[in-house]
């Protein structure tokens, strides 16, 4: 199998094509902290696309509460075992941040019969969930556990008390349009295929037979089958939006429907720029250049299965380390401690999340007054009244707004009042 780079895990690894990469990539960032589980990404992406008959049980962003949520239900603490059978006690990461242990792409050689009795897919290693497993989307929505766990955290007596080592946390996914996707890779009809142009991952429907080999290989399972037409079908980045064709934008990029419905103002999305290694090109006035590569602050969601997601996400401050862990990377306690403590640019880069549907390209931030100061978790914290300013494909600006929340003092008579 070909050797190809991937930063996320910190060295080349196998893939079954060689590598190719678009000019600029999908991307986005979602806050986990901030995140309320609202649904409103959930039903604005249901009721664009999955709403036809066939598709009752298609949800291509759904917000789960993890530890025990999951659609399909267990979809990662099944992968996990799945690669701890391959490479048992291996799966670790070094000390420098990189990952010693398979990915998917590589745990697929001689992969042993896999749970379920389902057969080892040859090109990677993945599992098709049951028709049941897909059933309930939000299952476990809200359920508590307890901190004295280990990295899983399923041990019993979930809620028990103090109540202050009690945590769940809301982990919004969508696909990830991967650098190296394992849809694609798995596909034996070739249908798959990365754009050129804003690296979004897409099934042809023509050319699709519903073998289901995306379904069972992407680890995230976000590609799903749909019995009526028996093609697989998968998130689309909302590409007609991307392209800018939605009238509202006057032919601008715009952001998703799940990214431009957050109102927990979690999430934002863009359009990097990718070099010529696969890895993001030096643009640090991007605001999602800034968060991922200069802050820091935005991981990869399981980095160690090797498809280099496009998905990025602040973790959770109020969660048991190993488990973030287990999730993001080995950078979760740099990117918690930074965003506890945010330093001035930070500060002003997190003003920037839906401001706007318009896709952001750069932005600048213009110094303002200092407001106060204080210390939190006994380190110094200033806070500046600054503006940000939002910049679009062409150096337009978007928008502008300050760090400070705006105070408006409405007048007395308005419409409603009484
Ligand atoms: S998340 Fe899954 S469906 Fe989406 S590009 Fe990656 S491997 Fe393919
Ligand atoms: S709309 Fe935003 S806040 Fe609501 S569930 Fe989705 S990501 Fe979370």
């Amino acid at each position: 199998m070909p050797q190809v780079p991937n930063w996320q895990i910190g060295r080349a690894m196998e893939y079954p094509y060689a590598a190719a990469y678009p000019r600029r990539q999908f991307a986005f960032v979602i806050n986990i902290n901030r995140c309320i589980a609202c649904q409103t990404c959930t039903m604005a992406c249901k009721s664009t696309w999955t709403f036809s008959k066939g598709q009752e049980h298609m949800w291509w962003t759904n917000v789960e509460t993890k530890p025990y949520g999951g659609y399909p239900q267990g979809w990662d603490v099944k992968l996990l075992q799945l690669l701890e059978q391959a490479n048992p006690g291996g799966q670790t990461w070094s000390s420098a941040g990189r990952f010693e242990g398979e990915t998917i792409f590589e745990a697929a050689h001689g992969a042993a019969p896999q749970a379920d009795g389902a057969a080892a897919p040859g090109r990677v290693l993945g599992y098709l969930p049951a028709d049941d497993e897909w059933a309930s989307p939000n299952i476990h929505e809200d359920s508590a556990t307890s901190t004295g766990s280990g990295v899983g955290g399923y041990e019993p007596g979930g809620v028990s008390l103090p109540e202050h080592r009690t945590w769940f946390f809301y982990l919004a996914r969508l696909c990830n349009h991967c650098s190296y996707p394992a849809c694609l890779a798995a596909c034996p009809r070739k249908a798959i295929y990365k754009r050129e142009e804003d690296g979004v991952v897409l099934i042809d429907q023509a050319r699709c037979r519903g073998y289901r080999k995306c379904v069972e290989a992407c680890p995230y399972k976000k590609p799903m089958y749909r019995p009526t037409t028996r093609v697989s079908e998968q998130c689309i980045a909302c590409s007609p939006r991307l392209e800018g064709k939605d009238p509202e934008t006057g032919g601008r990029p715009m952001e998703t429907r799940c990214m431009a419905a957050c109102i927990g103002q979690v999430r934002m999305q863009g359009l990097v720029q990718v070099g010529p290694d696969g890895d993001w090109a030096e643009d640090p006035r991007h605001p999602l250049y800034y968060l991922v590569k200069v802050a820091r602050v935005a991981l990869p969601l399981y980095p160690q299965l090797g498809t280099q997601p496009n998905g990025y996400y602040i973790p959770p401050r109020w969660v048991p380390r190993p488990y973030l862990e287990q999730m993001f990377g080995p950078g979760v306690g740099q990117a918690i401690e930074r965003y506890t403590v945010p330093d001035r640019e930070l500060l002003a880069v997190l003003q920037l999340f839906r401001r706007d549907n318009r896709v952001i390209y750069s932005y600048k931030i213009e110094e303002g007054p200092k407001v106060y100061e204080t210390e939190v978790h006994g380190r110094p914290f200033t806070l500046y009244d600054d503006t940000v300013i939002a910049y679009g494909r062409d150096g337009e600006e978007l928008f502008r707004t300050k760090v400070e929340e705006p105070f408006y003092v409405r007048p007395e008579k308005h419409p409603g009042s009484i």
